[in-house]
Formats: C-alpha cells, sequence, structure tokens
C-alpha cells in the first residue's frame, strides 16, 4: 500500500484577509490547532512522517502561527525524505512575513530541504485589494515580494512566486498580473478557483465568484498564450483548456492515488483535497497507521465529484 509523500497542512485558520472565494477566515477563532508537540508527535510516526517528501504549509495565513517556525523546524527533523516546504503567503504583513521566512531560511539552511514561498497576487492595486476585502495592502504586498527577493539572494534554496486564483473578478486583470510578474522579477502560477469544502471552502461562497461562460473564453485564449510561450507548464496549461471546455478532469489526482493528503488544523486528515466525504480520520485519536489502512475503505471513485474537479492536486511532482 502506498503512503502519502505529500501533506497538505492546514496549520491554522487564522488570516488577515477577507478573500471573496475563502470561508477559512470566518473560521478563526473557532477553529481548534494542533499544539506544536502535537504535530511532531503525528509526523514523528514512522508510517508517517519518514515517507513524506513535501510539506504545503498552509492556512488562513501560515504566518499568523506565532510557532511557525518552530512547526517548520519539527517538520524538517521528523521528516528525513523531506526535500521541499511550501508556504503561501497573503504576504499582507511585510515584516512578520519576512522575519518568519528569514527564520525558517536560519532554520533548513543545514538541512537539504528546499523552500517555496508563493504570494498570493490576484489582480494588480485595487483589483486585488477588492478580491482581498482589504484596502490599502498592495504596497505592502509589493514590499513583501521585494524583500522575499533579496533574501532569495542570500539563501538560494529559497524559490519565490506569485500565484493567482482566476475568479470572475480578476479576468480582464490578468495580463496586468503577467505584466506586473514580469516587472517584479518573480514567475507567476495562475490557477483555477477550485470547489471545496476543506480548508478554504469556498463552496460556501458557490455562485459568487465562478467564471462565467463569456469569461471562460477570455481565460482559454490567456491560458493558450502562456503555454504557447512556456510560462505555463504544457500538461496543466492542457488540463486547464479541457477544462474550461467541458467542465471535466483530464488528468489523474494524486490525491485518487494516496500520494497527498491534506490535514486540518484540529488534526482531521482527508484523502481529497476538497471534499469532506473522503474524512480518514483524526490524528488525535488513532496513529497514521491505523486510519492509513482504514482508507482502503474510502470509496476510490469519487463520481462527479472527481469527474468535474479543477483542482491540480500537484500535478507534476510525484
Ligand atoms: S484565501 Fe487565503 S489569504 Fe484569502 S482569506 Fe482565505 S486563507 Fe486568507
Ligand atoms: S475531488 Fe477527486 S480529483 Fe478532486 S481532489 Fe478530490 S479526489 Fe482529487
Amino acid at each position: 500500500m502506498k503512503h502519502p509523500e505529500i501533506v497538505v497542512l492546514f496549520s491554522s485558520y487564522r488570516c488577515n484577509s477577507r478573500c471573496v472565494m475563502c470561508s477559512a477566515w470566518i473560521k478563526q477563532g473557532s477553529a481548534p490547532e494542533l499544539s506544536l508537540k502535537q504535530i511532531e508527535k503525528v509526523f514523528s510516526d514512522t508510517l508517517f512522517g519518514k515517507n513524506i517528501k513535501i510539506i504545503n504549509l498552509t492556512g488562513g495565513e501560515p504566518t499568523l502561527r506565532e510557532d511557525m517556525v518552530d512547526v517548520v523546524r519539527v517538520l524538517a527533523a521528523q521528516c528525513p525524505n523531506l526535500r521541499r516546504i511550501d508556504i503561501p503567503t497573503n504576504g499582507i504583513n511585510t515584516q512578520q512575513v519576512l522575519d518568519k521566512i528569514e527564520r525558517t531560511l536560519a532554520v533548513l539552511l543545514p538541512t537539504p530541504v528546499k523552500l517555496s514561498v508563493t504570494v498570493s497576487v490576484d489582480g494588480v492595486g485595487d483589483v486585488h485589494e477588492r478580491i482581498r476585502g482589504v484596502k490599502d495592502i498592495f504596497p505592502g504586498i509589493r514590499k513583501t515580494i521585494e524583500g522575499l527577493k533579496e533574501l532569495s539572494c542570500i539563501y538560494p534554496f529559497l524559490s519565490v512566486s506569485l500565484n493567482t486564483t482566476i475568479t470572475k473578478f480578476n479576468v480582464q486583470d490578468l495580463e496586468n498580473l503577467r505584466a506586473f510578474s514580469r516587472t517584479a522579477g518573480v514567475g507567476i502560477n495562475f490557477t483555477l478557483a477550485a470547489l471545496s469544502e476543506i480548508g478554504v471552502e469556498s463552496i460556501a461562497k458557490q455562485g459568487s465568484f465562478e467564471i462565467e461562460v463569456e469569461s471562460g473564453r477570455l481565460i482559454t485564449t490567456f491560458i493558450q498564450e502562456i503555454t504557447e510561450q512556456k510560462e505555463m507548464e504544457k500538461s496543466y496549461g492542457e488540463f486547464i483548456l479541457h477544462w474550461l471546455k467541458t467542465g471535466e478532469r483530464a488528468a489523474p489526482c494524486n490525491f485518487r492515488k494516496g500520494r497527498v493528503i491534506l490535514m486540518e488544523p484540529d488534526g482531521n486528515v482527508y484523502a481529497c483535497g476538497n471534499f469532506k466525504e473522503f474524512l480518514v480520520g483524526n490524528v488525535l485519536k488513532e496513529t497514521f497507521g491505523v486510519m492509513w489502512k482504514r482508507r482502503r475503505s474510502v470509496p476510490g471513485n469519487a463520481g462527479d465529484k472527481c469527474r468535474t474537479c479543477n483542482s491540480n492536486c500537484y500535478m507534476g511532482e510525484i
């Protein structure tokens, strides 16, 4: 039986953004969080930690967790085959983000683990601020990107990029974002907003951000262009284009293969990145090994949910 190699670890639902396509920030304050000690115990399970190669330390805004750097220290210590930690950030609180990332780099310096930091940018200037629901944040985000770039010159194992979630609110701004990334001197990834019941719980906002048919044509042209220009990986570009054309998924999913799992701040583990029916168990109630054996009884075919899912599910990573 395969064991997961990638963990999407929602360390907290605390967030200082109010994104239109997200409900994570609504849960903050009411969502319990695994403590540092509990995280250490979970990853020290040899059936778990030793197989992990990539951890996406996400949220919420992961840098709002006071002990984020210690969480990274624990993960690097308990996962001997870890090769990369991904940290997505909204980049709003420049000083806090740069401080936490710099201290994280110091922790990872003596290890072979690389760090990938992705700053969410959904539009340029006020387009971004409207989508993120917070005014006057764009200049600070620009400074965060500049600071991260400077850190990447000092620490070559740090990679910095931007990520745009495509919704109906930024279809007209995609070319501006592309130009912004060039000016900023960092790469940019474009992903389609996915419907999810877990994590960001975008499904609660369904209908408010989904791409309209007319916009689908604009996005298709844009994705074709950036794929041709090799700014997007060909297989992912084709995946998006197929989904835009048919509404159906045309690629395997690493969650379904059992290679990726999602863990919520309260310790719930899911064998799917989007839907609660694939709950495997809770790491506070049983060991990972016991839980993972039972996963066999989780339906392997999620029917329509998988057929129409547009999540990239770490395509090309394993
Ligand atoms: S999408 Fe991310 S940054 Fe935006 S509110 Fe949700 S957790 Fe916060
Ligand atoms: S819905 Fe299916 S395809 Fe999408 S993440 Fe879950 S298991 Fe993978």
